[in-house]
C-alpha cells in the first residue's frame, strides 16, 4: 500500500496541516487544524479526499485553532489528549501571552473549540479512514502532547516535540524540558531509524537523521545506541 500523505503550512505560526489516506478520492484523517479553514478545504480538495476524522497533537491554537471549525463544516470528531483540554478551553488565553496582552482586532473572534474532543490514550490503536494509528503520548510541549505513528507506514506525526534540527519548546504555560526529554528517549528516539517524521513546522526529517545531526539530541543519554 502506498499511503498518500501530503500538507501544507498555514495560519500565522506556519503550522503544518497533514491530510493522511490510503488512496486518493477517499477518506483522510487530518493533522491538526490551524484556524485556516479554506486551507484545509483546499488541501483535501488537490488530493479528491473527505475527512473521517482531525488527529490534534496538542491544544497550541496554532495547531488546534481551527478544530471547531473543522468539526462544523464537516461533522467530524477531533482527537485530543484530555491533558491539553485546558489549554484549548481558552484560546484567548494563548493568543494573550502570543501577541502581549492586547489582541490585534482581526484575531479577537472565532477560535471556538469543539463542543467536546474525542479522548487520545497512550497506547490507544485507532483505526480511522482505512488506517492503524498508534498514539504515542509525549508530554513535554504540553502535557498532552501526543504523536501519531503509522507503524507499517513508517510515518511520525511529531507535533511539536521533534523537528529538523530541533525540539519543542518547553518555555510555554505547561510546558516541562524533563519531560520532553523523558518523551524523547523512552518513546520517540526508539523508533526504527527511518521513520519518517513529519513535524508541525519546518521539513520532514527521519528518526536517524536526527540521531545524527539534531544538536538538541547530542546528550548520549538519550539513547542506548
Ligand atoms: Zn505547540
Ligand atoms: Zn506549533
Amino acid at each position: 500500500m502506498t499511503l498518500l500523505v501530503d500538507g501544507r503550512s498555514l495560519w500565522l505560526a506556519e503550522t503544518n496541516c497533514y491530510v493522511v489516506a490510503p488512496e486518493r478520492g477517499g477518506p483522510c484523517v487530518i493533522v491538526d487544524a490551524p484556524d485556516d479553514l479554506e486551507g484545509i478545504a483546499d488541501l483535501l480538495a488537490r488530493n479528491d479526499l473527505y475527512p473521517e476524522a482531525l488527529l490534534v497533537t496538542h491544544a497550541h491554537i496554532d495547531h488546534a485553532g481551527g478544530a471547531g471549525g473543522v468539526v462544523d463544516k464537516w461533522s467530524i470528531s477531533a482527537y485530543l489528549h484530555p491533558d491539553d483540554e485546558w489549554l484549548a478551553a481558552d484560546p484567548a488565553a494563548q493568543l494573550r501571552s502570543l501577541f502581549g496582552g492586547t489582541l490585534p482586532g482581526w484575531l479577537e473572534s472565532g477560535f471556538e473549540p469543539p463542543a467536546s474532543w474525542s479522548a487520545l490514550d497512550h497506547g490507544q490503536q485507532l483505526r480511522l479512514a482505512g488506517l492503524d494509528i498508534a498514539i504515542i503520548h509525549t508530554p513535554g510541549h504540553t502535557p498532552g502532547h501526543c504523536c501519531f505513528h503509522l507503524d507499517q507506514d513508517g510515518i511520525l506525526f511529531s507535533g511539536d516535540q521533534l523537528f529538523a534540527g530541533s525540539i519543542g519548546r518547553t518555555d510555554l504555560p505547561g510546558g516541562n524540558y524533563g519531560d520532553l526529554m523523558q518523551s524523547m528517549r523512552e518513546r520517540v528516539l526508539p523508533l526504527a531509524g527511518e521513520t519518517r517524521v513529519l513535524p508541525g513546522h519546518g521539513p520532514a526529517t527521519t528518526i536517524a537523521q536526527e540521531l545524527r545531526t539534531n544538536p538538541f539530541l547530542a546528550d548520549p543519554n538519550l539513547t542506548d545506541r
